[in-house]
């Protein structure tokens, strides 16, 4: 426990810009005990990072004489910024018929014939404009950061062309100030076969693999790349070859894998490093036994779930008992899950999936950074970690995932700074 009490050497002088105090820790750091509690706590922060955190009253003098700001709490619990690590949030247009749809009778794949589903949205999409994606994609994202987000992942996916794709990226970038939170981006051209190339499959997975990845990765326009490995998106074959290419240009991959059949997408995942698989409703043993082995995190997103009326539900005790990290995800995409809450998914992670409130905790904070390669910079409160924090006025951080709407946070910190929305 005492290995994380130790106050960073910032030269021979303590400093310190803010110093959180008369609070309780949800640290989320692991072996600390439940939520990695850290009772009557005192967080220091200093140029945007944590440089100490621990009990009060073992706070060192100097620190404390050090600081610039000192903010005390009230007994509020300070938590860790809540990361979304999987969402669509670029798009246009609404597929709110297709909702209609479903409601009477017909089926996923009727819709998609009659010209509905991902394609629908990708014509919307191509058709749009910077400035249009970026007013659209701003409102369902201010409603994820009202409720402690502070990094939100969004994934391309519905221009598949290589100019539209890249322009939902940099809308995605675009995002970052007047949200006032971290954005990592993903490619995801692997995401539907678009109408062009509908008898040319293997020239579209060339055309990702030769033309679209190096630019993503030469220009920087994501860290990750994503493939849609399924029945109705793309085979485990294809799948492995954009994996390839992207690790080739030093992109990190992921996958959403086994979501409606299991074609071993997590153990190809698991393969090649992949940072996680997502959905796994159908994952089988082998499957699980290749993540576990390969710290590939489990990202659950019980929305699409949800939102499908979906029955198969991921064998959570057995990615539990393999010691599989498992993050919670919103999945925000306007398809199968428009609803623009993490706390939402967090809610229905345990009432559905059975996870436990504190790993639905965990699994958006510190698991979910994690998901994202960024374990070591954010997701807890640990000495180095950015000063991404929530205050919550409530008794216990299970309340946050108890309820949903309410409590809200009644502070959110951004490198130790108030978010600032403009
Ligand atoms: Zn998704």
């Amino acid at each position: 426990v005492n290995r994380y009490y130790i106050a960073t050497d910032y030269g021979c002088k303590a400093m310190c810009d803010t110093l959180f105090h008369h609070c309780q820790a949800a640290t989320l750091v692991p072996g600390l005990g439940a939520y990695g509690h850290v009772q009557d706590a005192a967080v220091a922060v200093t140029a945007g990072r944590i440089s100490w955190v621990g009990a009060a009253a073992q706070l060192p003098g100097d620190l404390r004489r050090a600081a610039r700001q000192t903010l005390n709490l009230g007994g509020a619990w300070l938590v860790p910024g809540l990361i979304d690590c999987h969402s669509h949030l670029v798009f246009a247009g609404s597929r709110a018929l297709e909702f209609e749809q479903r409601a009477a009778g017909a089926s996923y794949a009727q819709i998609a014939l009659a010209g509905g589903g991902i394609l629908r949205t990708v014509a919307a999409t191509r058709d749009a404009s910077e400035q249009a994606l970026l007013a659209t994609a701003t409102v369902p994202a201010r409603a994820l950061c009202s409720e402690g987000v502070t990094t939100l992942e969004i994934k391309s996916g519905y221009g598949l062309d290589l100019e539209t794709e890249c322009r939902q990226l940099q809308v995605a970038k675009a995002l970052e100030v007047p949200l006032g939170v971290h954005i990592e981006r993903t490619y995801l051209g692997a995401h539907s076969l678009p109408p062009e190339y509908r008898e040319r499959r293997n020239d579209y997975v060339e055309m990702i693999c030769a033309r679209v990845i190096p630019r993503i990765a030469t220009e920087r326009l994501a860290t990750a790349v994503d493939v849609f490995c399924e029945t109705i998106g793309f085979t485990l074959a294809e799948t492995e070859r954009v994996f390839s290419a992207a690790r080739g240009a030093g992109l990190a991959v992921k996958v959403h894998a086994e979501q409606l059949s299991n074609l071993g997408a997590s153990a190809l995942a698991a393969r090649f490093g992949a940072l996680s698989a997502d959905h796994l409703e159908y994952i089988d043993q082998s499957g699980i036994d290749a993540m576990a082995a390969a710290g590939t995190v489990a990202v659950l997103l019980p929305l699409p779930f949800y939102y499908l009326r979906e029955k198969q539900l991921p064998p959570v005790p057995a990615l539990r008992a393999a010691r599989v990290p498992m993050a919670v995800a919103s999945d925000f995409n306007p398809g199968t899950a428009p609803i623009a809450s993490l706390r939402m998914a967090m809610n229905m992670a345990c009432v559905h999936f059975g996870l436990t409130a504190e790993e639905a905790l965990s699994g958006a904070t510190s698991v979910a950074a994690r998901a994202l390669g960024l374990q070591a910079d954010r997701g807890q409160i640990a000495v180095g970690q950015r000063a991404d924090l929530c205050v919550w006025p409530v008794d216990h951080p299970r309340d946050i995932v108890a309820s949903v709407g309410v409590p809200v946070p009644s502070a959110v910190f951004v490198d130790g700074s108030p978010r600032r929305e403009s």
